[in-house]
């Protein structure tokens, strides 16, 4: 299913639509509903683009222009996943066809030659040996041709069913895996997996991982509630989001646990980084929405790991997850560095 989210999370998600929506002409109907759900739950990237622009001219949304939207970006959206689908698959099914067409001519053609040789063999039963002895031969050369035909329409199928599965299991994720984290906006970690899948094959190396987890977030919740908690959690996105320069992304893996992915030089350059972010965080002073109470500052714990040769996002991730316990274990509020890929050390010795 497309949304995802706790009964929590989609009333927070509902509040911030209703809002969002209440000074369009467009009545609260599903259509509507749809469509600043998906906005408002960043679930939709190209229907928000859209609507920024439109909201930045001012502009009062009717009906019409919603469902527009509608049809578009979610209904639509769905046709185009299957539609780029389909068209795969008819391209997979071709070159299927047309291996079979070849694989059928060949057996006509080899069961024409076994016919007359069947028959020439009837006909020259006094016949030379030596002229048979050719029929023979020419019969068992069309019959190994035969065979390497088999055997590659095979090994074709096996291949495009593989890349049938793959299509597949692309446009199911799609469907159900939305790839952001609603509180925040930052991507969710199938948002990271995503971003990561093309730079992953080409290697990790001269990439920090920062585990970024709030201290004592529990406390924030127990002393402020739940609601207050989204609050700290949103802010502390909003510092991670204000430390991102070119290609660098942060996000949301779960709970109060933050990941930042940063291309950098060496590894000083990202425990400054971090360092960075862990003083922003001791700066920042979070007030209660009702302005009586202030909840003082968050502090951060910051596990720091650079990628190397033989770094998956999962073993990088593990890393820098160990620099963040021994940051928690040394008293929180601190930046702790991850020693190098075992693997890439044992290798370079
Ligand atoms: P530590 O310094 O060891 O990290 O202590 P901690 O209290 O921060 O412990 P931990 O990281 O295990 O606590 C995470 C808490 O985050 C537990 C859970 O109640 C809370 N939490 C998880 N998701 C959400 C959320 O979406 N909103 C709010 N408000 N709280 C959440
Ligand atoms: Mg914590």
């Amino acid at each position: 299913m497309r949304y995802q989210h706790s009964r929590e999370e989609s009333a927070e998600i509902l509040r911030r639509a209703l809002q969002l929506m209440s000074p369009h002409k467009a009545g609260y109907h599903p259509v509507s509903y749809a469509v600043w759900y998906e906005h408002a739950g960043d679930l939709n990237p190209a229907l928000t683009q859209e609507l920024d622009k439109l909201m930045a001219a001012d502009s009062v949304l009717s009906d019409a222009e919603i469902c527009r939207l509608h049809a578009l970006h979610i209904a639509g959206r769905d046709v185009q996943a299957f539609e780029l689908a389909k068209s795969q698959l008819r391209e997979v099914l071709c070159e299927s066809e047309k291996q079979a067409a070849h694989a059928e001519r060949t057996v006509k053609r080899y069961s024409v030659n076994l016919d007359d040789a069947i028959q020439d063999a009837r006909r020259n039963t006094e016949g030379g040996a030596a002229e048979w002895v050719e029929k023979v031969a020419k019969v068992m050369a069309e019959a190994s041709q035969l065979q390497a035909v088999l055997t590659g329409l095979h090994q074709q199928l096996a291949r495009q069913r593989q890349e049938v599965d793959h299509v597949m299991e692309r446009l199911e994720r799609a469907q159900t895996e939305p790839l952001r984290d609603p509180l925040t906006g930052l991507k969710n970690l199938h948002g990271l997996r995503r971003a990561l899948e093309a730079r992953e094959s080409a290697g990790l190396t001269g990439i920090a991982f920062l585990a970024v987890d709030i201290d004592y977030f529990k406390r924030v919740n127990d002393t402020h509630g739940h609601v207050i908690g989204d609050k700290v959690l949103a802010k502390v996105a909003e510092i991670l989001r204000g430390h991102l320069a070119g290609e660098a992304m942060a996000a949301r893996l779960g709970g109060d646990e933050f990941a930042m992915f940063v291309p950098v030089d060496c590894l000083e350059d990202a425990a400054a980084l971090a360092e960075e972010v862990r003083a922003t965080a001791t700066r920042t002073v979070i007030t209660r929405p009702d302005g009586m109470q202030y909840i003082g500052a968050v502090t951060l714990s910051i596990g720091v790991a650079i990628g190397e040769p033989s770094d998956t996002l999962e073993s990088l991730r593990h890393r820098a997850d160990e620099a963040l316990y021994d940051a928690k274990d040394a008293g929180r509020n601190r930046v702790a560095l991850a020693p190098g890929n075992p693997a890439d050390s044992s290798a370079a010795s």
